[in-house]
């Protein structure tokens, strides 16, 4: 089955009962035995329901996994995935992971036990150099969020399994629609699916895919054990969402790509981020391992804080939100919105520049969203 055909239908079938083409949506707590110890396959949702089961076949399927587990946040998958570990182990993390998965590392895994270094995974050679005899995994994001770098997917899956350690990658912004990091000898894939996977900005979600069955036991147990799971509810509208997904991660990386090549030419634009272009570090690997590149570009304003702030409040179409992945297009400024917190010195450090805006490219049409950028850009000193 082609990709297009897997996201429309992998994992669904009519429902047996009345032929609705649409899963039914099983909003249930439990289930009544039918005699004791006899059950249809399910007795809480914590640990089994129709609709999420149904959510995790379909992803499974367009994700080439031959399992999936979902559960209630991007974050919550990532805590899960982490879960694997005890005291005393070792990570090593892409420099540039999403600040919520910093959070997470630094101010709670590490307070039980866990420690990590963080590398520019880029160089799959650092993240080897960071390898420790007590490592187990390497957890990376490509592209990454904010910076959108981009790592070698192949590479660091030879250096992770020669050194006896997992490959776990953050697929947030790339999408199965894009690149299936378990081909390329990922161990686990992680999706915030709130993002692009739902698709309209509508729910929150998480999901961890793979093809080790013992790990597949970890996750259903983690799942079962902490209850982080999504509500049958947004597993079903996450459903609805992926139904599009081939055609929205298409037009989202055909706009951006017309986006970022038009900023790269802009006199306040002192430089553009976009995996698609070729001025991109790492233009070549995204070539490699990515079908396109996907919705989202960083570009540096000339003008530093104050151009940030009047570009932000000047647009009218892009909206001013933190999230990304969705069928609007979204703008932040990473320096007054959601590293303001972060010492200058820190975020300057980090290669979070004063006049760094992220684009997240929706999918309106790409004529009314450069007008709407330009207009903003007019008004930049
Ligand atoms: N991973 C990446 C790359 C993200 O961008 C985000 C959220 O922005 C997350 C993980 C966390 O996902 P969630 O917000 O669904 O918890």
């Amino acid at each position: 089955m082609h990709f297009d055909t897997k996201v429309v239908r992998a994992g669904i079938s009519p429902d047996p009962t009345t032929g609705a083409i649409v899963p039914p949506l099983y909003q249930t707590a439990t289930y009544v035995l039918e005699e004791v110890g006899k059950d249809k396959g399910f007795d809480y949702t914590r640990s089994s329901n129709p609709t999420r089961f149904t959510l995790e076949a379909n992803l499974a399927a367009i994700e080439g996994a031959k399992h999936c587990a979902t559960f209630a946040s991007g974050m919550a998958a990532v805590d899960s995935a982490m879960k694997l570990f005890s005291q005393g182990d070792h990570v090593v993390s892409s420099d540039d992971v999403y600040g919520g998965v910093s959070r997470l590392f630094n101010q709670f895994l590490t307070r039980q036990g866990l420690s990590f270094t963080y590398v520019d995974t880029s160089f799959p050679e650092r993240a080897e150099a960071a390898i420790q005899p007590n490592t187990k995994i390497i957890w990376i994001e490509t592209p990454t969020n904010p910076l959108l770098k981009v790592s070698d997917i192949q590479a660091l899956a030879d250096i992770a399994h020669a050194h006896g350690v997992l490959l776990g990658v953050d697929s947030t912004f790339a999408t199965p629609a894009l690149l299936r990091p378990l081909e390329w000898g990922a161990d686990i894939v992680m999706h915030s699916t709130t993002k692009y996977l739902s698709g309209h900005n509508q729910l929150i979600g998480g999901a961890l895919l793979t093809n080790s069955d013992d790990l597949q036991a970890r996750f259903r147990h983690f799942q079962k054990s902490i209850g982080a799971i999504p509500s049958p509810h947004d597993c079903w509208l996450t459903l609805l969402g992926v139904k599009t997904l081939s055609l929205r991660m298409a037009r989202h990386s055909e706009n951006a790509m017309a986006i970022a090549t038009w900023l790269e030419q802009h006199p306040k634009v002192a430089r553009v981020t976009y995996p698609g272009l070729e001025s991109h570090p790492m233009h070549h690997v995204a070539k490699k391992q990515m079908s396109a590149f996907s919705g989202m570009i960083s570009f540096e304003l000339t003008g530093g804080i104050p151009a940030g702030k009047t570009l932000l409040n000047s647009v009218k179409l892009c909206a001013l939100a933190e999230s990304l992945g969705a069928v609007e297009t979204m703008i932040t400024h990473p320096a007054t919105m959601t590293h303001v917190e972060v010492p200058r010195e820190e975020r300057l450090a980090r290669g979070l520049n004063d006049g760094l805006c992220r684009l997240s490219v929706g999918i309106e049409h790409v004529g009314d969203i450069i007008d709407d950028l330009e207009q903003a850009l007019d008004q930049v000193e």
